[in-house]
C-alpha cells in the first residue's frame, strides 16, 4: 500500500491518499476543494489513478474536494450513506467493507462531532489504522456545539468504539492545529485532557460545554455546499471563492465523466 498524509493549511485538514499497489487505484479521504489540484498531482507523479474519494462527515470547517477531483478526474463520491447525499455515487456504512484496489477500510458508525460521522479502520498487516475523523484528535476531540453535534454521545463512540480498540492501533485524525500528525489508542486514553484517565461522562460535557470556540468561519456555506458534494454555494464569500472556479466552470465545459457511472 502506499499511503500520503496531506495537509491543506487553512483549515488544518488531513487529507489521506491510500493506494493499492497492484493495482494503482487509490482514495483520497476527507479531500479539501483548496487543494484538490495539489492531490491529483500527487496522485499523477506516483503513476495512479484517483478511483474515489470518501468522507468521514459533513464538513463545516472547509468544502470538500470530491466534487472538483470528479470534474478532472472522473473519481466516484463515497459518503456515509445515512448523510443521504444525492450526488454521491456510493453510499458506505458500518458492517459493509469498503474497498479500493486490494485495500480495505473498515466504515465504523462514530458519532457525536456529526450524527453521521464515520472513521475508517484499516489493517496494514502489523497493526490497526483507525482513520478517526473529527472524532478524536490527538489529545482533542471535535467541538460538538453545531451542526448535530451532541458530547454524550461522542463520549460514548470514543469509550465504546475506539477506546475498545488494541492500544497499539495507529490513529490518524482529520485534524491537528499545532503539527502534530499521528497518536495512537493506548496514547490517547493516557493523554487525552478530555477523555483520558477514564474520564467521567459528565466530567466529559462539562468541558466540552465550556470551550467557548468561536463560531466557525466557513460553515455558512461549507455545510450546504458539502450536502452537495463540494458545489460552492451563492452565499461563498469573495475571499473563498478561488477553489470554486473549476467546480463550477467544468460542468458545463466538458463531459463529467463522474457522473456517467
Ligand atoms: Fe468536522
Amino acid at each position: 500500500m502506499i499511503f500520503r498524509q496531506l495537509f491543506e493549511n487553512d483549515s488544518s485538514t488531513y487529507t489521506y491518499l491510500l493506494a493499492c499497489e497492484q493495482t494503482g487505484e487509490c482514495v483520497l479521504l476527507d479531500p479539501v476543494i483548496d487543494t484538490a489540484e495539489r492531490d491529483l498531482q500527487v496522485i499523477q507523479d506516483l503513476g495512479l489513478q484517483l478511483t474515489y474519494t470518501l468522507e468521514t462527515h459533513i464538513h463545516a470547517d472547509h468544502l470538500t474536494g470530491a466534487r472538483k477531483l470528479r470534474a478532472l478526474s472522473g473519481s466516484r463520491i463515497a459518503v456515509p450513506k445515512m448523510d443521504e447525499i444525492a450526488c454521491a455515487d456510493i453510499g458506505v456504512q458500518e458492517g459493509e467493507a469498503f474497498r479500493v484496489g486490494n485495500i480495505e477500510l473498515r466504515p465504523l458508525f462514530t458519532p457525536g462531532h456529526t450524527d453521521t460521522h464515520h472513521a475508517y479502520l484499516l489493517d496494514n498487516g502489523m497493526q490497526q489504522v483507525l482513520f478517526s475523523g473529527d472524532a478524536l484528535l490527538i489529545e482533542a476531540c471535535g467541538r460538538t456545539d453545531f451542526q448535530s453535534g451532541d458530547a454524550h454521545t461522542l463520549y460514548y463512540t470514543i469509550n465504546n468504539k475506539f477506546f475498545s480498540l488494541p492500544d497499539e492501533t495507529l490513529v490518524y485524525p482529520a485534524h491537528d492545529y499545532e503539527g502534530r500528525q499521528i497518536t495512537t489508542i493506548g496514547q490517547e486514553k493516557n493523554r487525552n485532557p478530555r477523555l483520558g484517565q477514564q474520564t467521567t461522562e459528565d466530567e466529559f460535557v462539562a468541558i466540552m460545554d465550556n470551550l467557548n470556540l468561536p463560531y466557525p468561519r466557513k460553515i455558512d456555506f461549507a455545510v450546504p455546499g458539502n450536502r452537495d458534494c463540494g458545489r460552492c454555494p451563492n452565499n461563498v464569500p469573495s475571499e473563498y471563492l478561488g477553489p470554486c472556479d473549476i467546480a463550477e466552470v467544468m460542468p458545463e465545459q466538458k463531459t463529467r465523466v463522474g457522473d456517467q457511472g
